[in-house]
Parts: C-alpha cells; structure tokens; sequence
C-alpha cells in the first residue's frame, strides 16, 4: 500500500480507517483493485481563519474540510469544533462518512470539516466570527449540490445558522440546503437534534434482541453526555434498562441502582457538566471500562477502546455513538471475545439520516411532521442494520466488516460505472 506523502504513519484515526480497508480487502473480489480509491481523499483543504478577539487581538486558528469521496453524491459530514482537531483526525471523519452514508445508501459521497479551537474559551461573538470566517474559507468547496456540512463534537445549531447566513449573504439569495442541522425555523428539520441518539437506540435494540439479551434492568455505561449519549442513555433507560456509570470530560458517575437520567440533564444545564451530580457518586476516569454491565455506549471521541480495553471490558455489547472508538486491533480481540460491536458507520448514522431528509426537506421547501420522520428513519435503519447482519452471517465476519462490505461494494461499483475522467 502506498501511503500519502502529507499523512505520518503511527496510532491515528486515519491509519485506523486503513487497517478496516485492509480487513475488508479480502471480500471484494474484483472490486479490491480499485480499493485504493478510499485510500486517499479525493480533496483536502487547509485554511487560515483570523479572528478579531473581544479585546482586540487578532488570533488565528487552523480550520479544514476534507471531501473523502463524491462518488456517490454531494459530500456529506459535520464540521468539529475541538482542540485535538487535525488534518489526520478530519481525514478520518471524512472517510467514515463515505462509508457511512454509503452503508445507509444515502446519496452523498464523505466529507468533514473542523476547526482547532477549545468553543468554550470563546465568547459568543468571536465564536460568531470563527464560525463565519471559516464558511467564507470553504465557501468556493461547499454548496447543496457540491458538499453539505452538518454539526459534529463542538458545533450546534446555532453555529449551523450563522454558517448558513454566511454562505447565503456571499451568493445574494438564501440558500437553506447548504448545511443541515440547522434551527427548525431556518429549514431545519424535526427530530434532527435527538436523531443520532435515537438511532443507536434503535440498531441497539434490534441487535440486543438478535443476540438475545434481555433490555429490562440490562447495566448500561456511558461515555459522552451531549447529544448522541444523554438521548441514546434516555431512550434505553425508557425501555427499563439501568444505565449505571456515565462519563464526560469532567467526571465519571457510578449509581449501581441507576442515574436519575431527567435530573441529571437539568444539572447539566446548569453547571455546564455532569461533574458534582449526586446521588451519582464519582469514580476514576481510568475505572470507566471496567464497570461490570452488559452494554458500553462510547459517544464521545475516537480511539477509545484500546487493544487492553478490549481485553478487560466486561460488556456483551457495544453501541458505538462515537466515530471510530475502537481501534482495529481492539477489534480484533472483541471479535475473538465474543463481544458484538455495532459500529459507528450504522449505530450513530441516524443523525446524517434525518440531516438527509433536511436536505431533502430544504430542497423541495416542504416539510415533514416529526413522526414522518421519525419513521422514515427507523425503516432505515432497521432496514441498513438487517442487511448488514445477514452479510456478517453469509460470511461470518464482524458487524464492521459486513457494513464495510456493503459499503464498499456501492461506492466502487458506482466508481467503476463512471470511469476514470479523461478517460
Ligand atoms: N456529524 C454527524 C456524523 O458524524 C452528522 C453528519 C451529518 O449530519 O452530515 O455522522
């Protein structure tokens, strides 16, 4: 495999993405020659975004937004507000939003987009002209018909807004359909916010039930509370699950009789965090992946499940509400463990499922009711859970591997159709 010039090798979300192209590799038959497509992005764009600080200074942050494949369809993929951000860390999002959307069968090819920013140290003005100055940076790439971003880690509605707004003020007319996740009076849609949670409630239960374990009083953890971990958390707790011990940057909370879920998103309104919430009492960050419970739903960030976490965690399943938690090694063993891991490309595409019917909505000004939507989505993603469940039976591979399968089959048979320009 010939690496790229601009990437380092090493334990990175982007080495990541290509050991699970390498482990999908052997069942693509004739398709695998032209696996090498997915190898790189198609386009990777670096900008520079000053900005004027409440007390005058002028500082600059580095800002990107890779498209991974069009392939398919316009690109498709949030933007991430995070001090970790990367070229690396935004290819790798990038990347698994073409398999995401294209294990959905969503028309879209992959993008992502973030910024290297901590959005809690600024201010709500200076977020505005972040947030401003980076659309204007990407605004040549991005468009309804060119790449359509969306929030992620960071970002929000009201930064969708703004993004919009900014986009819409340089073309002269407003154009709603060039981001999703917007506020539902901008031409957002119903049920966008809680869709991604959602979402990993619904593959988890129809997987919980495939593999037979009980939902009534089953011990839940965890990790992320915005979101994609407060609503999946809810919505199982609803089904009589407990849901045990749940981290966030601040503080991990353990309760063996279960965390009061309504009370707990109050005080985190509050305070900004979950940390000093009691009864819950608080543990060690490091005791998180040890906690006997029988599902983990990592909703935070990449990475996370080491290969020593996947020999350790005391789980039967793992939902993955994050992008790319568990490193292709830790797979491996999770795998050997009997552990099943519904991965990231279905379990959290409930959010770009809804920011589709966004689009969708935008494009043809006429909007849905909550519960179309709702039930739109859930065939969807039965229906993407399902096929990749047979596949992962067929050829008795991992739930990662058969939605790559799936995936892959889509994008480059599409590749194959149209050839390779000039021809
Ligand atoms: N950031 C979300 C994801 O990782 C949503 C992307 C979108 O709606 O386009 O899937």
């Amino acid at each position: 495999m010939n690496h790229l010039s601009y990437i380092h090798q090493g334990n990175t979300a982007w080495s990541n993405f290509l050991d699970q192209l390498d482990r999908v590799a052997p069942y693509l038959n004739d398709l695998q020659d032209r696996l090498d497509t997915l190898r790189r992005p198609k386009r990777a764009l670096i900008v520079d975004i000053p900005v004027e600080m409440n007390d005058g200074t002028i500082k600059h942050f580095e800002g990107f937004r890779v498209q991974h494949s069009l392939t398919r369809g316009p690109g498709k993929g949030g933007v991430r507000f995070h001090p970790n951000v990367d070229l690396n860390e935004v290819m790798a999002l990038s990347a698994w939003m073409t398999i995401k959307c294209a294990a959905l069968n969503l028309p879209f090819g992959g993008a992502k987009g973030g910024v290297r920013v901590d959005p809690s140290k600024l201010s709500k003005r200076e977020l505005e002209r972040l947030a401003r100055r980076y659309t204007s940076e990407i605004n040549f790439i991005i468009g309804p018909q060119k790449d359509i971003p969306a929030p992620d880690v960071g970002t929000n509605p009201q930064i969708m807004a703004w993004m919009m707004d900014t986009y819409s003020m340089n073309a002269g007319s407003t154009i709603t359909g060039v981001v999703t996740g917007k506020p539902v009076h901008l031409g957002g849609s119903l049920g966008r916010v809680k869709a991604t949670g959602r979402g990993v409630y619904i593959t988890g239960m129809d997987v919980a039930k495939k593999i037979q374990l009980e939902i009534n009083q089953a011990r839940i953890c965890v990790q992320g509370f915005g979101n994609v971990g407060s609503e999946a958390a809810a919505l199982f707790a609803q089904s009589g699950a407990k849901v045990i011990c749940i981290q966030d940057h601040s503080a991990t909370l353990y309760q063996p009789e279960g965390i009061d879920l309504e009370l707990l998103v109050q005080y985190q309104k509050q305070h900004g965090a979950i940390k000093g919430f009691s009864p819950a009492h608080e543990i060690a960050n490091a005791l998180f992946w040890d906690i006997e419970a029988e599902i983990f739903i990592p909703a935070a960030l990449e990475g996370v499940i080491t290969e020593q976490v996947a020999q350790s965690i005391k789980a039967k399943l793992i939902l993955e509400g994050a992008n790319g938690p568990t490193l292709s090694k830790a797979d491996d063993i999770l795998a050997q463990r009997q552990i099943t891991i519904v991965p990231d490309v279905i379990c959290n595409a409930g959010g770009v499922t809804v920011s589709y019917f966004e689009w969708v909505q935008d494009l043809a000004s006429y909007f849905w009711t909550e519960d179309e939507i709702n039930q739109r989505m859930d065939v969807i993603m039965r229906n993407a859970i399902n096929d990749v469940w047979e596949k992962a039976r067929q050829q008795n591979c991992s739930l990662r591997t058969a939605a790559y399968i799936l995936a892959c089959e889509r994008i480059l048979i599409a590749r194959k159709e149209r050839g390779t320009y000039p021809g």
